[in-house]
C-alpha cells in the first residue's frame, strides 16, 4: 500500500476532505477516508462519497475513438487530435461561431480555466457554456443582481449558529449528506427550526419540523407572500433595510395581497405566517434547483434574497445559501464562466477583456464581446445546422438536457467530439471519443460550495490510454493557437499560478492561494487576497456592510409571478415534476438503476385510481408533448395527486421535460411541465391474427 494522499471528494459540492490511499500498483484507489485536519469538513463523509471514489463504476473509456464506416473504432492519440484540430481549424476559419464547447462543473478548476482560454482565447467563440447553466444559472443571477457579485454569504460556519433553517427547493438529505446533517444537528439545538419548502415530501422535508407544499411552479408567489406578511406584521428589520439596501419602497409597492398569492401557490395563509414568524430569530435559507430550475429561477431567488434582507438575515448565522449540486461547479464560475472572465472579472468591461487578451497573450478581437446564449439555446444552434464543430468535456447532454429527442438530433447534426472518463450516453453520437482521467486518477484543485478552494490528488493512473482533461484541452489548444500553453503534461500548479494572478484585485481573489499553502492549510476561502488572508462571510468588512453594487447597498427585486410555461389541460392533465434518487448522481452514468433501465414513476394512489385503465402489471407510459416514456411505478403518498416524480438521473425522463429557459439566467424549466398517462403496449404480445372475411 501506498502513502495516503490528500484530496477532496468530487461526488458533490460539499467539498470533504478525503485522504486516499492507492494500490502498490497505483492502478486504482484501495481507500478513502475523511481527513479530521480538513477545515471544511474535520473527517465527515457519506457513504455515496466514499463507494464512488474507490469505486468509479460504470464503463470507462480507455481508447481514443474515431467514427469509420458508422462505429467507432479505436485510434492513437495522434491521429484523433489530428482530425480533431483539422475539424477545428476548418471551421473557425469561416466564424469562430462555427464552433460550441459544453463543459462541466466536474472538472477541476485548471481544466475549467484552460478550457475557458482555449474556447475564448484560441477559437474565439460566443458558444461556449458548462454544464453549471443547467443548475445554478439562476442563483448566480440572482447574486450578481442583488450584490453585484456572484456567490453565497455565509458558509459553513454559519449553519451550527442560525436558529431558523429554511430549505427552500432542494433535498440536502439525500444530495449534500454532510451538510443535512450539520443543519438537522442545529435545527435540532435549543430553539432551532427546520422549515422545508416542496412539492413532495423528500426525505429532508419528512425529516423537517415542518413541511410546506406549494404547487409546482409557484414559488415565486409564496416567496412574495412570505414578504407581504413579514411587512404586515410589521417584522422588517427597518434599521438594516435603510442603511445597507435599495430599492425597498418599489418592492414593497411591487407586492401582491398576502392571502392572493398565498392562494396562488396553494398554501393556507396560517403556513405562509409560519415561516414569516420563523425568520424573526437567526436564520438561513437554502435552496436549490426547485427554485433555480424554472423560468421565474432568478426572480424566485431574488424574492429568497429579499426575504433575508428585509428581516435583517444578514450576518453571522443568517443569509440565503444555495446549495451546490456539481463538485466544481463554483469553481467553474470563478475560473471560466460564460457570463464572466477569470476572477469573476465583467464580460462587458474592455479593460478586464484587455487584460484577460494581455495575461493570454492573444489578440484582443479574437475575444467575443458577449457571453452567447447558454446551454440549452447553443444546442439550439446545432439543430439549426449553424454549427459545425461541437466539443463535450465531461458533460452529458444527451442525457442531462430537457427535451431530448431534439438535444439528440442536434448533437448529430454537428461534427462531434466527446471528452469523457465513461461511456456516458452522449458518446454514442460522437465522431470521435478522447478518454479522460476521473478522480483519484487527477491533479488540480476544486472549490466548494462555500468557496473553499482544496486540492485533488492523482493517487492512481488513469486506465488504457486516458490521459488528464488539463493535457488534453491543451493539446487542442496548442493545435489552434501554438504556445497557448506549455507542452503537455502540464504542471497543474503553474496553470494555477497563471488563473490565480488573472484573478488579483477582483471580487473572486484567489491570488493568496497556492499549492504550497494548500499543502500546509488543505483548503482556502476566497477572497484571499494575500498569502495569510482567508475569505469570511461576504460583504462584511470589519463589521461594516459593503456590497459590490455602484452604490454598495444591495438591491431588492420586484418580479412578480407568472404562470407556467406550460401549464395542465384536458389533454395533459398531469404535472411532472423531477428530483434527485438516492445514491445517484449527475446524469447516473455510474449509478443509474431499475429494470432494463425503465425509471421508477412516484404516483400518488388517489391518481393511480383516477387513471386505473393506464396501468398494467405495475407499468405505465408517461407522455408530454416532446416525448413518451415506459416507467415502472410506486405508489407513493410523498407525491400529491395530480403529479408525477420521476428521477432527474435518466436521459429518458428528459425526452418529456420542457426547453424553456429562465430570460435572465438562460437556466431550462427542468422541474415542470404537463403529461399525461397511457397503458403500455405489452412487451411480447402478438396482434391477433387477422379474421378472414367469409
Ligand atoms: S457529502 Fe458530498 S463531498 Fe462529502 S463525502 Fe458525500 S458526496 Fe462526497
Amino acid at each position: 500500500m501506498t502513502e495516503r494522499r490528500p484530496t477532496t471528494c468530487m461526488r458533490c459540492a460539499v467539498g470533504c476532505g478525503y485522504r486516499q490511499e492507492a494500490a502498490d500498483d497505483d492502478r486504482r484507489v484501495v481507500d478513502v477516508s475523511g481527513d479530521p485536519a480538513h477545515p471544511a469538513t474535520g473527517g465527515r463523509t457519506c457513504q455515496r462519497g466514499v463507494s464512488e471514489t474507490v469505486d468509479p463504476g460504470a464503463d470507462r473509456l480507455t481508447r481514443p475513438l474515431i467514427r469509420r464506416g458508422g462505429s467507432l473504432r479505436p485510434t492513437d492519440w495522434d491521429t484523433a487530435l489530428g482530425v480533431v484540430a483539422t475539424r477545428l481549424i476548418e471551421a473557425i476559419r469561416e466564424s469562430p461561431d462555427n464552433v460550441a464547447v459544453l463543459g462541466s462543473g466536474q472538472q477541476t478548476n485548471e481544466a475549467a480555466y484552460a478550457l475557458g482560454k482555449v474556447t475564448r482565447g484560441a477559437f474565439g467563440t460566443r458558444y461556449y457554456d458548462a454544464n453549471t447553466t443547467l443548475c445554478m444559472a439562476s442563483a448566480v443571477m440572482a447574486y450578481h443582481q442583488a450584490f453585484g457579485s456572484d456567490g453565497p454569504p455565509p458558509t459553513y460556519d454559519d449553519v451550527p449558529a442560525a436558529d431558523t433553517h429554511v430549505v427552500w427547493g432542494a433535498n440536502p438529505a439525500v444530495a449534500h449528506p454532510v451538510l443535512h446533517s450539520w443543519i438537522e444537528n442545529s435545527a435540532a439545538a435549543g430553539d432551532g427550526d427546520l422549515i422545508v419548502v416542496d412539492p413532495v415530501e423528500t426525505r429532508t422535508a419528512a425529516a423537517a419540523d415542518r413541511h410546506i407544499a406549494p404547487e409546482p411552479g409557484t414559488d415565486l408567489a409564496l416567496a412574495r407572500a412570505v414578504l407581504a406578511r413579514v411587512v404586515e406584521r410589521g417584522a422588517v428589520d427597518e434599521r438594516f433595510v435603510e442603511r445597507h439596501t435599495e430599492g425597498y419602497a418599489e418592492a414593497v409597492e411591487s407586492l401582491p395581497a398576502a392571502a392572493d398569492a398565498a392562494a396562488t401557490a396553494d398554501v393556507p395563509l396560517e403556513r405562509v405566517d409560519e415561516i414569516a414568524g420563523a425568520l424573526a430569530a437567526d436564520s438561513l435559507i437554502y435552496w436549490g434547483m426547485g427554485v433555480n430550475q424554472s423560468i421565474q429561477g432568478t426572480g424566485t431567488a431574488r424574492a429568497i434574497i429579499d426575504l433575508c434582507l428585509a428581516t435583517g438575515n444578514m450576518g453571522p448565522g443568517s443569509g440565503p445559501f444555495s446549495l451546490t449540486g456539481q463538485a466544481n461547479s463554483m469553481g467553474n464560475r470563478v475560473c471560466a464562466s460564460k457570463r464572466t472572465w477569470p476572477g469573476h472579472r465583467p464580460f462587458d468591461d474592455p479593460d478586464a477583456r484587455r487584460d484577460v487578451a494581455d495575461a493570454w497573450d492573444v489578440p484582443l478581437g479574437r475575444l467575443p464581446d458577449d457571453p452567447g446564449p447558454g446551454f440549452v439555446r447553443i444546442v439550439d444552434e446545432l439543430a439549426r445546422g449553424n454549427v459545425d464543430v461541437c466539443w463535450t468535456v465531461a458533460t452529458n447532454p444527451a442525457a442531462g438536457m430537457p427535451d431530448a429527442g431534439h438535444v439528440e438530433r442536434a448533437l448529430d447534426e454537428a461534427f462531434l467530439i466527446v471528452q469523457d472518463a465513461f461511456r456516458s450516453d452522449t458518446v454514442a453520437h460522437a465522431d470521435v471519443v478522447l478518454p479522460a482521467a476521473t478522480w483519484g486518477e487527477s491533479e488540480g484543485t476544486t472549490t466548494n460550495m462555500e468557496r473553499r478552494v482544496s486540492r485533488v490528488t492523482a493517487a492512481a493512473d488513469p486506465p488504457g490510454k486516458a490521459r488528464q482533461d488539463l493535457d488534453v484541452i491543451a493539446a487542442i489548444g496548442n493545435r489552434i493557437h501554438p504556445g497557448l500553453f506549455d507542452d503537455p503534461p502540464l504542471d497543474p500548479g503553474a496553470v494555477f499560478d497563471e488563473m490565480r494572478a488573472l484573478t488579483a484585485g477582483t471580487t473572486a481573489d484567489l491570488s493568496g492561494i497556492s499549492y504550497d499553502r494548500l499543502a500546509d492549510e488543505l483548503a482556502v476561502r476566497w477572497p484571499a487576497p494575500s498569502a495569510d488572508a482567508e475569505g469570511g462571510y461576504r460583504y462584511r468588512d470589519g463589521g461594516d456592510w459593503s456590497f459590490e453594487t455602484p452604490s454598495g447597498r444591495a438591491r431588492f427585486s420586484t418580479a412578480a409571478h407568472a404562470e407556467v410555461p406550460e401549464p395542465v389541460d384536458g389533454e395533459y392533465p398531469l404535472t411532472l415534476t423531477t428530483g434527485r434518487a438516492d445514491g445517484v448522481y449527475n446524469t447516473g452514468v455510474r449509478t443509474r438503476d431499475g429494470a432494463d433501465g425503465a425509471p421508477t414513476a412516484r404516483i400518488h394512489p388517489e391518481t393511480i385510481a383516477r387513471h386505473l385503465e393506464a396501468f398494467d402489471r405495475g407499468e405505465t407510459v408517461i407522455a408530454s408533448r416532446r416525448g413518451d416514456v415506459r416507467v415502472a411505478v410506486s405508489a407513493n403518498d410523498d407525491v400529491p395527486p395530480g403529479m408525477i416524480w420521476l428521477p432527474i438521473h435518466n436521459g429518458a425522463i428528459n425526452e418529456l421535460t420542457l426547453s424553456a429557459v429562465d430570460p435572465d439566467s438562460a437556466e431550462p424549466n427542468l422541474k415542470q411541465c404537463a403529461v399525461r398517462i397511457a397503458a403500455p403496449e405489452r412487451r411480447g404480445r402478438r396482434d391477433p391474427e387477422p379474421v378472414a372475411s367469409e
